[in-house]
């Protein structure tokens, strides 16, 4: 029986140490501390936030949403290609392909809706992709959606790349790559990919959802090694994590961004955004633009944090950005280090295989943290050297 099955598959992952719950927050005792979260409670210093800048308890976030209320409603009513999308929206766009240095923009509902319905639109039958074996599960699933075959190479290793690259000649062929890798922290080699792009002529896809509002003083990926935008690139990013709001955008030259509008599936056949989030989306923006403090702030806290974990003689991988793993051991010591911070206040929680290849602790560290707060997991993770 059916039930049964599941009955039976819950348990096997009970026993492997695989069953997920979720937890859901309590109300934020203070806006101006982004950097704790309350849980079952109990409030816990945050090593395990996306909110980069802290930008979701910004009030001008929130404003922005108010009005947006005000002025347009709440549900969109409609799918954007059927006048679900409002001014708001279209500002949006505009001003999000300009400080991506793009022709254009478009939103999505969320990044994962943008990686499931944009890979298969542009992707055809007979194509290639290229997709780092790292690359985010939005990005796996919208591979397989394509007709296109897919073709998965070794993690940053442009050689093993190249060579399949070669054996596919012929091919209309696209490369898709996180810019941050999301589990490890590291950064894609985007200038080695884009003259490999040059040589056989295939298109960029980066998936830049940690390096907008983190890389290159908040431009992203490309800013930060000093890439311009071309035809050629297509930057995927989302509003959901430094941006402290929800949604996606797919920033590209005009003829793509068109051919998206005409043919991407979670665009045409979606529901638009809330005005009131692509209003917030657009107030992080022009903070991140603003308000270069905040950016300082993150990187001065990630080498603040990685001096000490580093000190303490932890291995963190190849981490470089702001998204820190902490090896503490094998699979049970890293899952007691992760209860044993929690039990001392500090929430960074243990990520396992077969989720990663090496069981880490997973900090994530932001501009809201404030020294003591690093201190404080410093501390306690100390103890398990
Ligand atoms: C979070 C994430 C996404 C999904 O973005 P959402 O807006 O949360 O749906 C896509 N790609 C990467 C690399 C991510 O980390």
């Amino acid at each position: 029986m059916f039930s049964d099955d599941l009955t039976e598959e819950l348990d096997r992952l009970r026993r492997e140490h695989l069953f997920r719950r979720i937890e859901d927050r309590g109300p934020a005792r203070s806006m101006q501390r982004p950097s704790r979260i309350s849980l079952g409670g109990r409030e816990y210093i945050n090593f395990a936030s996306n909110d980069y800048l802290g930008l979701s308890l910004h009030p001008a976030l929130g404003d922005a949403a108010k009005q947006a209320v005000d002025t347009y409603g709440f549900g969109a009513g409609a799918s954007r290609l059927l006048a679900g999308g409002t001014e708001a929206h279209a500002e949006l766009e505009r001003a999000i392909a300009r400080f991506k240095g793009a022709e254009r923009a478009l939103l999505f509902n969320s990044g994962y809706t943008a990686n499931l319905s944009a890979i298969p639109a542009l992707a055809r039958e007979g194509d290639v992709l290229f997709s780092d074996e790292l690359n985010h599960a939005s990005i796996i699933d919208g591979c397989r959606l394509s007709r296109a075959r897919v073709v998965v190479y070794r993690h940053r290793d442009m050689d093993h790349l190249d060579a399949l690259l070669k054996r596919e000649k012929g091919r209309r062929s696209i490369i898709i790559t996180d810019s941050v890798f999301s589990m490890d922290g590291d950064i894609a080699p985007l200038p080695e990919l884009c003259s490999l792009c040059r040589t056989h002529g295939a298109l960029l896809y980066i998936d830049d959802a940690h390096g907008t509002g983190v890389l290159g003083t908040g431009r992203g990926a490309l800013a930060h090694f000093g890439i311009p935008a071309a035809p050629w690139i297509v930057q995927m990013g989302t509003f959901s994590k430094a941006f402290g709001s929800f949604g996606a955008f797919i920033a590209a030259g005009s003829d793509c961004i068109e051919w998206l509008i005409n043919t991407a599936r979670g665009f045409i056949f979606s529901t638009a955004l809330p005005a009131a989030a692509a209003a917030a989306s657009h107030a992080a923006l022009s903070l991140v633009e603003e308000r270069a403090d905040l950016v300082a702030a993150l990187w001065r806290n990630r080498e603040a944090l990685v001096r000490g974990v580093q000190e303490q003689g932890f291995d963190i991988l190849q981490s470089e950005t702001p998204i820190v793993p902490v090896v503490v051991g094998d699979l049970a010591m890293t899952v007691q280090c992760a209860e044993a911070l929690r039990k001392r206040g500090v929430y960074a929680p243990a990520i396992r295989p077969p989720t990663v290849r090496v069981a880490r602790l997973r900090v994530t560290v932001t501009a809201a943290h404030e020294p003591a707060d690093i201190d404080a997991l410093l501390e306690s993770l100390g103890r398990f050297r």
